[in-house]
């Protein structure tokens, strides 16, 4: 039976999201039914939505709806951002910018990683415990949302940076309980594990079962 492919515009300025999404997508056997958009190539940069919800749930629907209404197309979007059980779950949402706006992404990085090993300096290694979380949403053209997932990756914080790789807090994130920052692994591995690729995966499948393409 012939389908008509679905295009989804995923609601970030990161090129490598798109990608990132895609394969994962491609690799649910979703590939030759669904077909990703990045901004610009539906007309974008457009206004930045206001990110001011407490929750990732909330701000990955606050863009999706947000972007849904801008493009009048179905849109993903997404938030994460890395949880410290020592510091009730700082920096949390505001993970980007938790040691100040200020900056390039890179020097905001920089000192918000130096603030995480300011606020960890104290702490012992079984009391580090830490989360990557990443909630995204599907929105419609109408602003109904189609679905909603959560992916989570937990580990440690490491008492010093290891690895040149990703980027974020990735290289004082130990993942799972091995001795290996997220900044150790190469792409696919860290899709394999991340956050954001069981976030994605859960989305593939909910959509797969929705369009009614079967499981491989
Ligand atoms: P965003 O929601 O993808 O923009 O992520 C918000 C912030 O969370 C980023 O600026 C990073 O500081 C942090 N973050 C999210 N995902 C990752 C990751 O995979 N590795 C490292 N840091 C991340």
């Amino acid at each position: 039976m012939k389908r008509e492919l679905l295009e989804i515009v995923v609601a970030s300025g990161n090129p490598h999201k798109v990608l990132e999404i895609s394969a994962i997508f491609a690799q649910e056997g979703l590939g030759e039914w669904v077909q990703f958009l990045s901004l610009s190539d539906v007309g974008g940069p457009f206004a930045e939505p206001n990110e001011s919800a407490r929750t990732f749930q909330e701000n990955a629907r606050i863009k999706a709806l947000a972007y849904a209404a801008l493009t009048h197309r179905m849109v993903l979007a997404d938030d994460s951002g890395l949880q410290v059980d020592a510091l009730d779950g700082e920096p949390g949402v505001d993970s980007a910018i938790w040691a100040g706006e200020q900056g390039t992404r890179e020097q905001r990085d920089a000192r918000n990683n130096q603030k995480l090993m300011m606020a960890m300096q104290a702490v012992k290694r079984t009391d580090r415990q830490a989360r990557f979380v990443c909630c995204m949403c599907l929105a419609d053209v109408d602003g109904t949302i189609i679905a909603q997932t959560r992916g989570a990756c937990e580990g440690f914080i490491a008492e010093a940076p290891m690895g040149d790789g990703g980027f974020g807090y990735d290289a004082y994130f130990l993942v799972g309980d091995k001795n290996i920052t997220s900044a150790q692994l190469s792409a696919d591995e860290k899709n394999k594990v991340s956050h954001r690729g069981h976030a994605t995966r859960l989305l593939a499948r909910e959509l797969r079962a929705m369009v009614g393409v079967p499981t491989q």
